[in-house]
């Protein structure tokens, strides 16, 4: 069968291998026909050789940790066969930490996670994979076409989730969010405050493309201009760029109560002056939180799937900019200005 693979760390090593073998038994009960695996930055990253770990024992990593495809054959009665899957990217650690050993993989402390397509597990860009009930996601049959967002809106599930944890701290009655960046991340998140009843601004750079009428069509107000100039203070920040300089500008710009969520990963290595009294000041004289938010778990995927059956499906097919058929794979990780997300189509 086919499969979209790297060697880690060797940059320019993608290859689509046509006689990759069949899922081993050992990853799960659950066999899988791949229907769609989007990409995102961090595929581009491992491509790159910037990161990315091969299973023990192997030499090359199979791509893709967004997954979309359709059981083959549960015979744990979990799923049947037809039904839309995803795989759940992270693996507790083996230790376990406190937080692996109840399950809150995305609350890793030790590093010591596994993660599909990226650290030490094949990932879903192969015809077929398997999958342990414990990880596999069954999604509503109306997201066959899109259902390969259901990893990225795990992310913004999870950032919900905090955020609201966190405002039950007080009496909270939060009315305006800013989210930072109109990638795919960003729209996901302003699609669950929106389906959160919030006022929502999206900022981004792009004044043209597709970002500002997909903010638009989601009754949400789009701003190309900088966070300093917006003339509101937002009771939520989910900040999506990981831009130094919005970063900064969000944990100014919150108001009084405000939660400031960075999901965004910054490079490091570029430093810019800034007034850190004035911020530590500007944050305890308002009762401001900022927290970081990576990752998922099945409690996030969970409520994922569930927003996304809920959203409007025409919204959500206007995220996917191409759809590019596995033999033309190397397209669909070269991604261009006007692109939201790209999926590798295993169906073509
Ligand atoms: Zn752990």
């Amino acid at each position: 069968m086919r499969a979209v693979t790297v060697s880690p760390r060797v940059p320019d090593s993608l290859r689509l291998i046509e006689e990759w073998p069949e899922p081993a038994p050992e990853e799960g009960a659950i066999l899988v026909e791949a229907l769609a695996v989007g990409v995102c930055g961090t595929d581009q990253e491992i491509i790159a050789g910037a990161y990315g770990e091969a299973p023990p024992g192997q030499d090359r990593l199979v791509l893709g940790h967004e997954s979309l495809g359709r059981v083959l054959e549960d015979p744990t009665g979990t799923l049947q066969a037809g039904d839309l899957v995803a795989g759940i990217v992270r693996h507790p650690d083996p230790v376990p930490c406190p937080n692996c050993a109840v399950d809150e993989w995305d609350m890793c402390r030790n590093g010591q996670y596994t993660e599909h397509g990226i650290k030490a597990l094949p990932g879903f860009a192969r015809d077929r994979w398997r999958v342990q009930p414990k990880f596999a996601v069954g999604l509503d049959p109306v997201l066959a076409p899109v259902g390969m967002l259901l990893e990225p809106t795990s992310v913004v599930a999870k950032a919900w989730d905090h955020i609201e944890r966190i405002g039950r701290r007080a009496e909270w009655k939060p009315q305006t969010v800013l989210v930072t960046g109109a990638g795919p991340i960003g729209l996901l998140a302003a699609l669950l405050a929106t389906q959160r009843g919030l006022s929502v601004h999206v900022l981004d750079r792009a004044t043209e493309g597709p970002k500002p009428d997909l903010v638009r069509a989601l009754g949400a107000t789009y701003h190309a201009t900088p966070v300093t100039e917006l003339d509101f203070a937002p009771d939520v920040v989910v900040e999506c760029t990981g831009a130094p300089v919005v970063v900064l500008d969000a944990m100014f710009k919150a108001g009084p109560t405000g939660i400031v969520c960075l999901t965004g990963v910054s490079s490091g290595g570029r430093t810019i002056d800034f007034d850190a009294g004035a911020l530590n000041r500007a944050l305890v004289l308002e009762n401001n939180v900022v927290l970081g938010s990576v990752n998922a778990n099945r409690r996030h995927w969970e409520l994922a799937a569930e927003a996304l059956a809920r959203a409007d499906q025409a919204w959500l097919n206007s995220l996917i900019s191409r759809r590019v058929p596995v033999e033309a794979y190397a397209e669909a990780y070269t991604t261009g200005p006007e692109d939201i997300k790209v999926v590798l189509d295993f169906t073509a």
